[in-house]
């Protein structure tokens, strides 16, 4: 798929406030600084689509941005930092949680991990929580270019092992580096196959 389009279109923190257009709609989370932002300005061709991290956990908010009038791309805010305050903890999760629970254009989320790291509990703990309520999800690992390709493999590998100990099957992962362009024609491939399946459906005569 080709971006030929990527607009801003609203920033929410509260989910029913959220945009009513029915479309697809993916959402990219991960802990604060896991290189989200990187991710969405290289996956749009854009330098600063979304805001790279000054102050992490300064903006909590839900950002829509409509690619190519065809779908919506959400950044939601990164999880995990030392400096938020417990009750604006809480306040995140909580509007997290009712975006994951209720809103219902979502069709997969993306769970960002810095491939340079051992797994984390809060992204196990965040994954499973997704797997509980049965929301689709895939990985993607970011920052693959610090890291030669075969640690990059170990480090995927032992990371499956990880997943591996609570699922029987491991979730679709993404190999991605903003600053060398890894991984983007994968994802954006991924996101159009999808796409097209919910328009051949959407499509559908009901005799057929
Ligand atoms: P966010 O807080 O998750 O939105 O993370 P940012 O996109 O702001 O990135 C956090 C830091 O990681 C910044 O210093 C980025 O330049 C750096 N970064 C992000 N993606 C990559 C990448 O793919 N490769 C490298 N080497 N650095 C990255």
């Amino acid at each position: 798929m080709q971006i030929k389009t990527a607009e801003f279109i609203v920033s929410n923190q509260e989910v029913f406030r959220c945009p009513k257009n029915q479309i697809p709609e993916y959402a990219f989370i991960g802990r604060s600084n896991v290189g989200k932002s990187s991710l969405i300005n290289m996956l749009t061709n854009q330098k600063s689509l979304a805001k790279t991290s000054g102050k992490p956990g300064k903006t909590q908010l839900i950002n829509h941005f409509m690619i190519n009038k065809e779908w919506f791309l959400v950044d939601l805010p990164g999880y995990g930092y030392a400096r938020v305050s417990k009750s604006s903890k809480k306040t995140f999760q909580k509007f997290i949680i009712t975006y994951f629970k209720e809103r219902q254009q979502l069709i997969s989320a993306f769970v960002l991990i810095d491939i340079r790291h051992k797994p984390q509990s809060i992204d196990l703990a965040f994954m499973k929580w997704l797997g509980e309520y049965e929301i689709p999800f895939s990985i993607i690992f970011t920052k693959a270019d610090k890291l030669r390709p075969k640690t990059v493999d170990t480090h995927v590998e032992s990371y499956k092992n990880k997943l591996l100990d609570f699922w029987e099957e491991t979730p679709n992962y993404f190999i991605t580096s903003s600053t060398n362009y890894i991984g983007k024609e994968v994802l954006l491939k991924y996101i159009d196959s999808i796409n097209n399946e919910l328009s051949i459906e959407a499509n559908k005569l009901p005799f057929q």
